[in-house]
């Protein structure tokens, strides 16, 4: 066994937390108790990603029994959410959407927020028609590293079908949205015998009658997924042993002491404010300085949902610690940085269209950059953005392994990723984010 199949070895069961009360739980509160349950566990819901719904019937303000669904607000984290995450909306009124023959997304939004029960509720999620058109009262979206790695591979399909049968439905493909929520809605009409569908390289959806029966079908399809991964690849490793010896740790931390003001001041090149986060955890050591991990990071994000934190792929140098030194590893750096700024700035104006223009591009330098031997390092325009993208690519790192060593891994195209990361409703996830502090991404040295 090399030290990278040591490390990572494939995408464990996950647990089924759930915890009886003595006394019954309300519709929200249960799918609040639901909902931080499933965001406890990152290998089936990414921070800030996957949501959440439940259906019930309240008095309005003027005490008119209504039925409702109560969604999550867009950009909140299942792990942390509280009923005021959640918006409860005219369950009938967004019903009326499907005998439509199109929504266009600003449209969708304006409609959504005058479904709202109350004012001044959050934003409802991206995809809450999906919620509103499976008629079961309790749904879990999430995305899960067994059902990405699953869905992402090229032999998923059959896999799939082999572990689920009628159980499951697949989706290719779709951005969230009117079409996609309806696509799966007519799927599901001729299929009754499903309890979920898989979304390929994107997610898993599971339902229920109660919120215990839709956490455990969502805890049930994902063990069933790592279970098939497991027997499909018994005996491969996705990323191959090491490529390059691994550095310990105080050559490590002298290389990076030495070549980071480089790649900080490489990436500071069309942006005034940047922090860097090391990871030197074992998962991302062994990904970064792996066989497969320069290429198969490559391919693109396993998860639409990554992208506006970690671009469509990471920045993969060459190093090799036996033979260079920190000027090699800093020169490197500097001509990555530049490298992939030019292909993002490509990127951008190949894709680039009507519903994207209004974006200005964001800074061009890769947010992810992996260093053979040493881990790697995640950027962001503030600490906890840096973080976050590092906690994100962790979820990369087990769905890239697993879907490996299961035939392959494949992402979505270059067009499919930048439709998404410059698609209006993510980019208003970004917008919602606190106003930047005075020293964000700047670094203060304080002296005693
Ligand atoms: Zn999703």
């Amino acid at each position: 066994m090399t030290e990278v199949t040591g490390v990572l070895h494939g995408i464990p069961m996950p647990e089924n937390q759930w915890v009886h009360t003595k006394r019954d739980l309300g519709v929200l509160e249960a799918l609040v108790a639901r909902s931080n349950l499933l965001g406890a566990d990152r290998s089936l819901a990414n921070q800030g990603g996957g949501n959440t719904s439940a259906k019930g019937v309240v008095a309005d303000h003027v005490g008119r029994e209504q039925r409702v669904l109560w969604v999550k607000g867009s950009g909140t984290d299942l792990a942390s959410i509280t009923d005021k995450g959640f918006a409860a909306l005219r369950l009938d009124e967004i019903l009326a959407l499907r005998e439509r023959d199109a929504v266009d997304d600003a449209a969708m939004v304006d409609y959504l927020l005058r479904c709202a029960l109350a004012p001044n509720q959050p934003r409802p999620s991206i995809e809450t028609l999906l919620h509103a058109f499976i008629p079961a009262a309790h749904i879990d979206h999430t995305h899960p590293d067994a059902i990405i790695a699953l869905t992402s591979s090229p032999r998923g399909r059959e896999l799939a079908e082999e572990t689920f049968g009628e159980e499951a439905v697949w989706l290719d493909y779709e951005r969230p949205g009117f079409e996609m929520s309806r696509h799966v809605a007519d799927i599901l009409d001729g299929n009754q015998d499903a309890r979920a569908v898989l979304l390929e390289k994107h997610g898993l959806v599971t339902w229920g009658e109660t919120s215990e029966e839709s956490y455990r079908r969502t805890i049930d399809f994902v063990s069933r997924a790592a279970n098939a991964i497991q027997a499909a690849g018994a005996g491969r490793f996705g990323l191959g042993g090491p490529k390059v010896a691994e550095c310990g740790e105080q050559d490590a931390q002298l290389l990076l002491l030495g070549s980071l003001p480089a790649l900080r001041g490489a990436l500071l090149a069309d942006t005034d404010g940047v922090i860097l986060e090391v990871d030197r955890s074992p998962e991302a050591v062994a990904f970064a300085g792996s066989v497969n991990g320069s290429h198969v990071s490559q391919v693109g994000a396993p998860c639409p949902d990554h992208l506006i934190n970690t671009k469509h792929k990471p920045l993969a140098i060459d190093f090799d610690s036996s033979t260079e030194g920190v000027v090699e590893l800093a020169g490197s750096l500097r001509a990555g940085v530049a490298a992939y700024a030019e292909w993002y700035r490509g990127y951008y104006e190949r894709n680039l269209t009507d519903e994207s223009r209004p974006f200005p591009m964001d800074p061009a330098g890769p947010r992810v950059v992996l260093i053979p031997g040493i881990g790697i390092v995640t950027s962001g325009g503030d600490a906890a953005r840096a973080r976050t993208t590092r906690d994100l690519y962790h979820r990369a790192i087990a769905v890239e392994d697993a879907a490996e060593a299961i035939g392959g891994f494949g992402s979505l195209t270059e067009a499919e990723a930048f439709a998404i990361e410059y698609w209006p409703l993510e980019r208003y996830k970004l917008a919602q984010a606190a106003p930047k502090g005075e020293l964000a991404g700047r670094i203060a040295v304080v002296t005693g």
